[in-house]
């Protein structure tokens, strides 16, 4: 099997995650830092750290050049003499030369903790990676904000996302009543900015996916929310239904408003969260997210892992590569063999008998390899919480209805949401033919 090291990665477009504190203001109920047994440090990344991380982006674009120019002495050599192709090659090398410039740069995600605690370091970054990466990302808890960070994040055209919980009474039973007043205190600096939401949904507060969907347009909130279950989380049967329920609602929802007004949700809710359920992986499967292979995330220690999610891992675990000064010292040692298997599983397209037939197969990469990691000790592939297959079959067969039908309604209109929204043509929305849900989760009503 190739092995990806993170420096060829980096240097296809992929992205660098710095997990650059594990300070929190916030103590979530579903905090992925607290799933298996992760130890957390509550400190900030070191500034040697973030050198060494900005070392290796500028080693990526070092050895891009040298390929590219390469290419560009291979081209001459092979042409030097060639009258008849002298015109041809010109052509050829000044394409390159230019293509030498235009080079994929690699992309940045701060995560952390909150890493807007951390803002010196985030802006130190950004200070010295301008010439390196193609753009910067922030996952923030949305409670953090001072006019500074604000007018520094629109100057950088950093992209901001900040979560939210939902309704008053699904934040409070997340986040805590505290939480959701600093939100709101923040929010008017946010206001025309930072506009993205993921909206990590609990058992226990699934049955407010509507209001949530209300609350947010009350509060002009709504563009670009995504509503991402808890997988960590155990559900009960009735809760999956009442998250399948909310599901049908906003689609309903969104196909009504979309007959009368031709506006629908769709920012909201088609263009955001039936995306993340159905198309997400599509373009990259049986990749999947691309966690270790396209993008990596680095700790506060410089332990470099499969992505953001593992930063509260031991530097002995499976998912760790190495450090990154061992990296730099080309001596990482990679992943460890299970982590190794199930990407070789994944190059080969093997996949459990389950997902061949599966109606969320072209969206769902066999599963975020955090959560089975916390549910199996193993990564990507292995046997997903039924949660997840539920919730991913009903979303899959959602987009299809909706998706037809908003493609009749509109067919002009269908073809240029989806040349916009730089997406392939929503799998999900194809004929199914043979495809169906796995034969242990129940039929779609
Ligand atoms: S805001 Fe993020 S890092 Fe902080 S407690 Fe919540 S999930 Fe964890
Ligand atoms: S059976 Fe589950 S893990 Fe397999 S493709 Fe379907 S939703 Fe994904
Ligand atoms: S492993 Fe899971 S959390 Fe990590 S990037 Fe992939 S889908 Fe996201």
């Amino acid at each position: 099997m190739p092995v990806i090291t993170p420096l060829e990665g980096l240097a296809q477009h992929g992205c660098l995650e710095l997990h650059l504190t594990d300070r929190c203001n916030l103590n979530c109920k579903y905090c992925y830092l607290n799933e298996g047994g992760g130890v957390r440090d509550r400190r900030d990344m070191s500034y040697e750290v973030i050198d060494q991380a900005i070392e290796m982006l500028r080693i990526v674009k070092q050895k891009q050049q040298a390929d590219a120019d390469r290419l560009l002495e291979a081209i001459a050599a092979a042409l030097a003499g060639t009258e008849v192709l002298k015109a041809q090659a010109r052509l050829w090398h000044k394409q390159i030369a230019k293509l030498r410039q235009d080079l994929p740069k690699p992309r940045i995600t701060f995560y952390g903790g909150e890493p807007l605690l951390a803002f010196e370091r985030l802006r130190y970054v950004v200070e010295k990676t301008k010439d390196l990466v193609s753009h910067w990302g922030v996952v923030s808890n949305g409670t953090i904000g001072t006019p500074e960070m604000v007018s520094f994040c629109k100057a950088h055209k950093i992209g901001v996302q900040r979560s939210h919980d939902g309704c008053p009474e699904a934040y409070e039973c997340t986040r805590g009543k505290a939480a959701l007043e600093a939100y709101n205190l923040r929010s008017p600096l946010w206001q025309d900015y930072g506009k993205t939401r993921r909206v990590t949904v609990e058992p226990e507060t699934a049955h407010f996916l509507w209001e949530d969907f209300k609350y947010f347009e009350k509060m002009g909130l709504g563009i670009g929310a995504t509503f991402i279950p808890n997988y960590y989380a155990d559900w009960k049967p009735e809760q999956i239904e009442a998250f399948k329920k909310g599901l049908w609602r906003l689609a309903a929802e969104n196909i009504r408003r979309f007959k009368t007004t031709r506006k629908g949700i769709w920012e909201f809710w088609s263009h955001r969260t039936f995306p993340t359920f159905s198309n997400r992986h599509g373009g990259n499967f049986p990749q999947g997210c691309g966690a270790g292979r396209g993008l990596w995330s680095i700790g506060i220690n410089g332990d470099i892992f499969l992505c953001h999610r593992f930063a509260s891992e031991s530097p002995e675990s499976e998912c760790c590569y190495g450090n990154i000064r061992d990296v730099l010292a080309g001596t990482a040692r990679g992943y460890g063999p299970i982590v190794r298997a199930r990407f070789e599983e994944m190059d080969n397209n093997v996949r459990p008998a389950q997902c061949k037939r599966c109606v969320a197969r072209p969206s769902c990469g066999d599963c975020c390899h955090h959560t089975n990691w916390i549910h199996s000790g193993r990564t990507g592939l292995t046997q997903p919480p039924d949660a997840w297959c539920e919730l991913k079959c009903e979303a899959a067969e959602i987009v299809r209805r909706q998706d037809n039908e908003l493609r009749q309604i509109d067919p002009r209109w269908y073809t240029k949401i989806q040349q916009q929204s730089r997406r392939p043509p929503c799998a999900a929305a194809a004929p199914i033919g043979t495809e169906a849900k796995p034969e242990h989760l129940q039929l779609t009503p």
